[in-house]
């Protein structure tokens, strides 16, 4: 592509990105095709020859397009939101303009400073103490594994690292944490039998005093018990594990805490939402995703560590080629974690937090909390929906009652599930709470405003209507 043609198709680009965004509602937000429709349409080996622009981008919009579910239409409601906003859009685009690679320093020393600067804002933001050091990794799986590779290594003194595991390690999680605790144990070679779920309470929050007694009981047995993981807004119901009496018997026995924050995190900025971190100062590691809520476009991940040495003892590694003559001076991020080479996210979460400043974050999360709760009462009003959890954030978990028995209630909800997302005007997706088939709804897609929260109301409401006539 010469420069004029890339000065052309990348003006065309940003019109069409922009036109994209002021109407994405046009779009039905579910992609309606079926499995292996997009595949069928493409080509089996690739082109011998140079193919025009044009025909690319034509591509682009008649194969490609109708096989993207939307994540920017204001009627998304599902999982939990990938937010975007024209500034993190335009700090995607510049990093990739720049090709940076900034698996050291020097490989880009403003990628490196720019994002031990951010991330330092971010810390301010949720209130995590001075000292508290963040680093930008791909997703919150990756950080809750870095955090288990880090707790591993500290509780054996940098033993498994070495020699491999001698005894199993004993890892802690609430039974409503989230899979990627799964993953990681499995990953990490603790092996998933070494994960102990703890009961929650009626709100779906840990239970110390259970926790507790887990440990009690692995150390009873000769197991020896190394991390605990607490979650600050669970996936399915958006439930807070309390930390400080999780963090203080953390203290007690030596454990490493991990806060998996992922969605609420950004919620942690409002002053009224705070108590949510309250015990995070115990904690040594912490997550939370700006790329679910905090307007940055997947994939941003802020990870913070107590005591980035244990962090860094983990990872690090020194190949002569990788040495450099300010290594003594200087953050390498490689050794912050998995991957070496590092894509630089600093830019665009920089635009983001310059381009909407901190009061405008916070304006935008309060409409979102204000939607979700005028959801839930609007549903109360209705007598005939149930509130299956409490509302602390944007995610409201509900199912259809109507006086229905309790056998048919699961089988009912899934179908109206399935009738209000086939409308293509929202999209919702479920969970399962205490064994009860419920529907979840989160209001936090950057450009939802009361009326897409009315006409999910609407359609919800109505569909309930048909259902319940048809027996
Ligand atoms: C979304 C989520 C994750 C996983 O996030 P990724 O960044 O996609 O890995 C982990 N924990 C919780 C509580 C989540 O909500």
């Amino acid at each position: 592509m010469d420069r004029e043609k890339f000065r052309k198709y990348g003006y065309q680009l940003i019109d069409w990105v922009a036109d994209y965004l002021e109407t994405v509602e046009k779009h039905p937000v579910k992609s309606t095709v079926q499995p292996g429709e997009i595949k069928a349409k493409l080509p089996p080996s690739p082109p011998h020859h140079p193919e025009e622009m044009d025909r690319i981008l034509d591509d682009f919009e008649k194969i490609i397009l109708p096989g993207i579910t939307h994540w920017e239409h204001p009627g998304w409601f599902a999982y939990f939101p990938a937010n975007n906003s024209p500034a993190s859009i335009l700090g995607e685009l510049l990093s990739a303009g720049l090709g940076t690679q900034g698996m050291v320093w020097q490989t880009s020393p403003a990628a490196t400073e720019l994002e031990e600067v951010v991330m330092d804002w971010l810390r301010q933001m949720i209130g995590l103490p001075e000292g508290w050091a963040g680093v930008i990794q791909d997703t919150a799986s990756t950080a809750t594994l870095c955090a288990l590779l880090a707790a591993r290594e500290k509780i054996t003194g940098f033993k498994v690292n070495e020699a491999g595991f001698d005894s199993p390690l004993r890892v802690y999680a609430s039974r409503e944490a989230h899979s990627s605790v799964e993953k990681g144990v499995k990953i990490a070679g603790f092996g998933r039998k070494n994960l102990v779920y703890i009961p929650a309470d009626d709100e779906l929050a840990m239970i110390p005093g259970e926790l507790e007694q887990a440990i009690e009981k692995d150390l009873g047995n000769g197991l020896q018990p190394a991390c605990v993981i607490a979650t600050v807004g669970t996936t399915s119901s958006g439930a807070v594990d309390p930390l400080k009496p999780i963090g203080e018997i953390c203290q007690k026995y030596g454990l490493w805490l991990h806060v998996d924050a992922a969605y609420a995190g950004t919620a942690t900025i409002l002053p009224e939402k705070r108590w949510a971190l309250d015990g995070a100062e115990l904690a040594d590691s912490l997550v939370f995703n700006p790329h679910k809520w905090m307007l940055t476009n997947f994939d941003c991940s802020a990870f913070f560590v107590k005591d980035p040495q244990v962090l860094t003892r983990t990872f690090e590694i020194h190949p002569e080629y990788l040495k450099t003559g300010v290594d003594a001076v200087v953050k390498n991020f490689r050794d912050w974690g998995i991957q070496l080479g590092r894509r630089f996210r600093a830019l665009k979460l920089w635009f983001v937090l310059r381009n909407y400043g901190v009061e405008g974050i916070k304006k935008i999360i309060r409409r979102h909390i204000h939607l979700a709760e005028l959801f839930r009462d609007e549903l109360q009003q209705d007598g005939r929906f149930e509130i299956m959890a409490p509302v602390y954030f944007s995610l409201v978990c509900f199912r259809l009652k109507a006086g229905r028995p309790e056998e048919e209630l699961n089988e009912l909800n899934r179908r109206l599930l399935e009738e209000v997302n086939s409308t293509g005007r929202l999209f919702m997706t479920h969970t399962t709470l205490n064994g009860k088939y419920t529907l979840r709804l989160v209001v936090g897609q950057r450009t939802t405003e009361e009326r897409h929260v009315r006409q999910a109301l609407e359609i919800i409401k109505q569909k309930a209507s048909e259902l319940l006539a048809s027996g």
